[in-house]
């Protein structure tokens, strides 16, 4: 991943399973979080029992905490879309054709508006919205190439018209 990345693990990083509850107060199946800091830790909550979530999780997870480490600053969804892409290569087999195949089934157009989304405003979107805000991320990541955007952060080309531009839309 680190390779990939283009990145140098300079850190060890722990990871932990927690109770649920203990992940922002979640009350439901979360997947993982990754706390920043001078000993960052990633979480992983009940969903990671299974083995194949847990494999799938935790390589997303890993891929923010190598992004943090290495001090990038993509917009919000464009990290998420690069994680999960290195969640979903990482994890068990077929999970990458699966996600490519429900984004060009549901027709979901790669879209740089959402790149203006932070955190908050992602929250306060319907779920069906964010899921579809989260995908159209993943689908523009697709479009600019997965192994084009860690060149372009570590250039600190990393802005929303810059990533509109590498997409060519
Ligand atoms: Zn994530």
């Amino acid at each position: 991943m680190a390779t990939f990345l283009g990145v140098s693990p300079s850190r060890t990083v722990k990871v932990r399973m927690v109770e649920d509850e203990l992940l922002n107060g979640a009350t439901r199946m979360t997947p993982g979080a990754m706390l920043e800091g001078d000993d960052p830790e990633i979480y992983l909550g009940s969903s990671c029992l299974e083995p194949d979530l847990r494999q799938y999780i935790l390589a997303h997870e890993l891929g923010h905490w190598h992004m943090r480490a290495a001090g990038w600053s993509l917009p919000h969804l464009m990290e998420e879309a690069l994680a999960e892409y290195l969640g979903l290569c990482f994890g068990p087999p077929g999970y990458l054709r699966a996600r490519i195949e429900e984004i060009e089934r549901e027709q979901i157009e790669a879209d740089p508006a959402v790149l203006y989304l932070d955190v908050k405003q992602l929250a306060a979107l319907a779920p069906s919205d964010r899921r579809r805000a989260v995908l159209s991320a993943f689908a523009l990541a697709r479009r600019i190439g997965f192994q084009r955007i860690p060149e372009l952060a570590a250039a600190g080309r990393t802005s929303v018209e810059e990533l509109h531009a590498a997409a060519d839309l």
